[in-house]
């Protein structure tokens, strides 16, 4: 049976596994060593790889705060680490009415460091980077990636390269790339563009690459759903029924699907309690909706793609082979919404109190869309998860929220002005 189902059973440890962890290839099984030699896909096929782990933990082997409170669900005990994760999850009562579900919370990811999710996947890649002991970072960015990098490089003392494509990167990213002491290239192309080049650049030995494709990043960002579980659960006394995520390159949607799987293995959840995977693109960027309404098991790389929504401006997701099976085994499924859709989604938010990039607030947008068309039903408990800060992209929170009013200096001109 493929390892990519809730059912897969737990494999047994290779020979070269370290500390009960190792690597295993997606699409033909074979397994590596985790830490002898740097490697990105299957010697063998090519397939993506994951880490596996002999003994997938349940929550009691938890403590702590952040995303090392999951050590137990991840292959060192601690990182490079500034800290991450903790972030809340939030009510948002006047949404959820709107919306017109059971209930509705958002997991504001923008609460991290660097201002997003991505702080997860660093702090556990840069420790392998130590480990692996290589001294040039890289990774190609629609601009959060390249935030993250540079922080946790900073961090550890390395040096950091970002590719990013010129001209379609929110200023707040560039600027913390750029002061973080990053070097940044910025390249006549667009993102799927920057990760051919980085992962030749990785191929040649020039750098390690740190974008979703390593998989040790995506073991980070697996505690999201830690944490969604964990707390939902605290506060509610049941799992949520649906996660809702934007959707780029999709690490978290195959992320938060291989949270779910080893939960399933190590005894803690159902199968039948996995909340159903649900990803939000941008209409104008949408090959992981192309492939799920077709029913495909890959998608089809987009050349062109467009959306206010830089930090999902994606044609060729990396990680749709890890992540079709997980809206798919999760009872999940896929939407495309405007950008027109986006904006209202994130003055939604802004109007609970929490601002978050055009990015984010795809999976809000996504919710209500599915739910005015019936999809999702009025009795779900839904999460949605909001990736990345509203400081991140200044021009669209300036864009979408009013405009200031010019007055003179004086106090009678202003009570004029408000109308009294
Ligand atoms: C990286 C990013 C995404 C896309 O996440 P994937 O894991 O690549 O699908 C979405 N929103 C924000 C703000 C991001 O930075
Ligand atoms: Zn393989």
């Amino acid at each position: 049976m493929s390892s990519m189902t809730l059912a897969a059973e737990q494999d047994a440890a290779p020979e070269d596994a370290e500390d009960g962890v190792w690597l295993a290839c997606i699409e033909c099984g074979a397994t590596f060593a985790p830490f002898d030699a740097v490697r990105y896909r299957c010697d063998d096929c090519d397939g993506l790889l994951e880490a596996r782990y002999a003994d997938p933990p349940t929550f009691e082997d938890f403590e702590g705060e952040g995303v090392w409170r999951y050590s137990a669900a991840l292959p060192f005990d601690e990182g490079v680490s500034l800290p991450e994760g903790n972030t809340p999850l939030h009510y948002v009562p006047r949404l959820e009415e709107s919306v017109g579900v059971n209930t509705l919370r958002v997991k504001h990811e923008g609460m991290n460091p660097t201002g997003s999710f991505k702080d997860r996947g660093m702090t556990v890649g840069v420790r392998v980077a130590e480990e692996l002991g290589v001294d040039r970072l890289a990774c190609a960015s629609t601009g959060n990636t390249s935030a993250a990098l540079a922080a946790y490089g900073a961090r550890a003392g390395l040096e950091t390269l970002v590719l990013l494509p010129a001209g379609k990167v929110a200023a707040g990213k560039v600027a913390q790339a750029s002061l973080h002491g990053a070097r940044i290239l910025e390249v006549d192309g667009n993102f799927d563009a920057c990760l051919d080049i980085v992962q030749d650049l990785a191929e040649r030995g020039e750098a390690y690459l740190l974008n979703s494709l390593n998989p040790f990043r995506l073991e980070g960002q697996k505690t999201i759903g830690l944490e969604i579980l964990e707390e939902f659960y605290a506060d509610e006394g049941r799992y949520p029924d649906r996660i809702v995520l934007p959707v780029g390159n999709a690490g978290n949607t195959a992320a938060l699907f291989k949270c779910f799987r080893e939960l399933v293995r190590s005894g803690q959840l159902d199968a039948d309690e996995v909340p159903r995977l649900t990803g939000v693109q941008a209409e104008g960027a949408a090959p992981m909706v192309e492939a799920v309404e077709n029913g495909w098991d890959h998608t089809e790389r987009w050349d062109e793609v467009e959306t206010r929504a830089t930090a999902i401006r994606i044609g060729n997701p990396v990680n749709a082979p890890k992540a079709l099976p997980g809206i798919r085994e999760t009872g999940g499924t896929a939407v495309a919404v405007s950008d027109e859709e986006i904006t209202d989604a994130q003055r939604s938010l802004a109007a609970e109190g929490v601002g978050v990039e055009p990015a984010s607030a795809a999976s809000v947008a996504g919710l209500r869309k599915l739910r005015d068309r019936g999809v999702v039903g009025d009795e779900e408990d839904v999460v949605c998860l909001t990736t990345g800060h509203l400081l991140k992209d200044p021009d669209a929170a300036a864009e979408a929220g009013g405009d200031p009013e010019p007055v003179p200096n004086d106090t009678d001109a202003v009570l004029e002005r408000l109308g009294n």
